[in-house]
């Protein structure tokens, strides 16, 4: 694979010559890889939802590399979200708000608002520093697909679409960030993930509810999701796992942490339960598992506060019909 380069400050360098003249890079961020261009430029916007068989109801996420370029983008920044930011940016945090006319439709999928977020990645930031406009970048999967934490995984399903994928090695957080909406003076949770919405509910004093408007049109909100071709299935308890494993030939038990005793074939995404860890190995346990030709993928679910709450997210939606 050509394009599929370390992410070297050279390699940066020309990821971030790519963007500017309007091409599409695949890189890292604390979450998972993302799939870049220059969010101010239509065509190269175009360009990331073709590579991705991304429907253009889908709005994009558009990342920052300094707090000032936010208010190129936005007209007005509530208080609670400018707290937010000086508090959990750069991190796995988006917050959705009122654009300016300088984003194109395309980007926000025509919605009057943009979603925001700065990386807490050094080579994120510095692609974004050194294309030197925002860069608009979904996860770097098919779309529907299992996201990428790892640039190999990026470089087996997307390939030659891409012009460059820069590699930085895995993905400390693993899962897409949490994203809040501010509008009409409450606080909306459009889609839990790498930062738990307790502390942001925490810093703000107050409660983030669930959004149930219509019309936020998202992966968030559509049921199926980030999941592998392999069918899913959420276990209940130890009998449920019994009884697919009488029923189906290859079977994949993967559990939060590692349990003595257990027959077949398992995987633990961690040693201890510890969610940051079941997190960070989630996605790329799934998408061995593809891989490896199971007939089922039976997950045990974890407690859903914190960053479970991300977890079980994304596994429902694998998991869903
Ligand atoms: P990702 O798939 O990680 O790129 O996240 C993109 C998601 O962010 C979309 O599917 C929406 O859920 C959400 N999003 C992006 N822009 C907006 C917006 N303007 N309003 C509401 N949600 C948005
Ligand atoms: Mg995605």
């Amino acid at each position: 694979m050509r394009n599929l380069l370390p992410a070297t400050e050279e390699n940066i360098r020309r990821a971030a010559a790519i963007v500017k003249g309007g091409g599409v890079v695949a890189f890292p961020t604390e979450t998972v890889y993302g799939l870049g261009a220059d969010a101010l430029n239509p065509k190269a916007v175009a360009r990331i939802f073709e590579i991705k068989g991304r429907p253009r109801f889908d709005p994009l996420i558009v990342h920052v590399a300094d707090l000032e370029d936010v208010g190129r983008l936005v007209k007005d920044v509530p208080e609670g979200a400018r707290t937010l930011m000086e508090r959990f940016w750069p991190g796995p945090l988006t917050l959705v708000l009122p654009k300016r006319e300088i984003v194109p439709p395309i980007t926000t999928a025509g919605l009057p608002t943009v979603a925001i977020r700065m990386p807490a990645h050094p080579v994120a930031l510095k692609l974004i520093r050194y294309a030197g406009t925002p860069v608009a970048a979904p996860s770097a999967n098919p779309f529907g697909y299992v996201s990428p934490t790892t640039a190999r995984q990026v470089a087996e399903t997307l390939g030659d679409r891409v012009d460059m994928i820069l590699d930085a090695g895995k993905t400390p957080i693993g899962v897409e960030s949490t994203i809040i909406m501010f509008s009409g003076g409450e606080v909306y949770l459009l889609r839990p993930g790498g930062l738990p919405v307790e502390e942001i509910e925490r810093v703000l004093g107050r409660k983030v509810k669930p959004y149930r408007g219509k019309g936020v049109p998202a992966p968030g909100t559509l049921k199926k999701h980030y999941s592998p071709r392999t069918r899913v299935v959420i276990l209940r308890d130890w009998g449920d796992y019994y009884r697919l494993r009488a029923r189906y030939g290859r079977v994949l038990l993967v559990l939060p942490r590692p349990v003595h005793g257990i027959e077949g074939d398992v995987r633990s995404l961690s040693g201890t339960g510890d969610p940051k860890e079941v997190a960070a190995n989630l996605f790329s346990t799934l998408y061995e598992a593809d891989r490896l030709g199971y007939d089922v993928i039976a997950v045990m679910p974890v407690p859903e506060e914190g960053l479970g709450r991300a977890i079980m997210n994304r596994l429902r939606k694998a998991a869903a019909e």
